[in-house]
């Protein structure tokens, strides 16, 4: 296989070579924030958007984050990588602790890392399965913190699942590692922005797509009834692009593949995400 090409602290290198002092505050605390950023044949897609959010989670930890140098080296693996598509991983850590401490130094040196992996932007039918949401209340930032996250998607694993949706209370929030969607009436439902959901890119381009060609998009409050009552549903990411759910292991309900606002939607959306300027 060939070398995964990253870069750590503005060194590039194969991902193989790099390594990472166990004081790292990625490493102790999880105290440090990503973005995963796409690209499509060799032109990203939403960078200054994914730049934009990783610039906002860094406010929301009170990072200081050299935001000129990050797009430089985003730039630079996908190039030296010469695939045509794929995705960099980008990570901004607070920095390494001279000993363990909750309480970091104001000295402390950022510490950032990268790679860039080949992906093939395919569709993929999944299983999903319900599960509360036992993550914190600030989802909104796209911190490494994802435990919550991770437990329940390998409960859900064991279910033969792919992902999860999860909710607080009944009231849906997110999946694991995408968006929300669900059709109803030739209406598209989606929850609403708050500090329990991630600001998807792709949560984003497709709303305004979908608007755009006059598909009413409603963003609120929704419960898990609500899902029960759905034609469709489906996530969205920046890897997944849209991911139609074939069935939600632990819901009574069947969604059907074949529902005509689904299929209008994943036209419409696979038209606008991969041709973007
Ligand atoms: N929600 C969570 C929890 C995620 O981890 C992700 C992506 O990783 C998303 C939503 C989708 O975000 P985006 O469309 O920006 O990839």
């Amino acid at each position: 296989m060939d070398q995964i090409k990253a870069v750590f602290n503005g060194k590039f290198d194969n991902l193989d070579n790099i390594r990472v002092s166990p004081l790292s505050r990625a490493y102790t605390f999880s105290d440090s924030i990503y973005e995963v950023i796409p690209f499509y044949k060799s032109e990203f897609i939403a960078f200054d958007e994914h730049i934009n959010r990783l610039q906002k989670s860094a406010l929301g930890i009170n990072l200081q984050i050299d935001m000129k140098k990050i797009s430089e080296e985003v730039h630079s693996l996908t190039l030296s990588s010469q695939l045509e598509s794929g995705y960099v991983y980008y990570q901004v850590t607070r920095g390494q602790d001279i000993i363990r401490s909750h309480m970091y130094s104001d000295n402390i040196e950022v510490e950032t890392f990268g790679y860039v992996v080949a992906h093939e932007f395919e569709t993929k039918i999944i299983q999903v399965m319900l599960c509360k949401d036992s993550r914190w209340r600030r989802c909104d930032i796209k911190s490494t913190s994802l435990l919550g996250n991770v437990l329940n998607m390998n409960k859900a694993r064991l279910e033969n699942c792919d992902e999860v949706i999860m909710h607080n209370n009944d009231i849906l929030t997110e999946a694991g590692a995408s968006n929300l969607f669900f059709a109803k009436d030739k209406k598209v439902f989606t929850p609403s922005l708050d500090n329990n959901i991630l600001p998807g890119i792709t949560r984003s381009i497709l709303i305004t797509i979908l608007r755009d060609q006059g598909i009413e998009v409603i963003e609120g409050c929704f419960n898990v009834f609500d899902l029960q009552k759905a034609s469709s549903a489906w996530l969205t990411s920046s890897t997944k692009g849209i991911a139609p759910i074939k069935n939600i292991v632990n819901l009574e309900h069947s969604l059907d593949l074949e529902d005509s606002t689904f299929k209008k939607c994943k036209e419409l959306f696979d038209d606008g995400f991969f041709n973007q300027k």
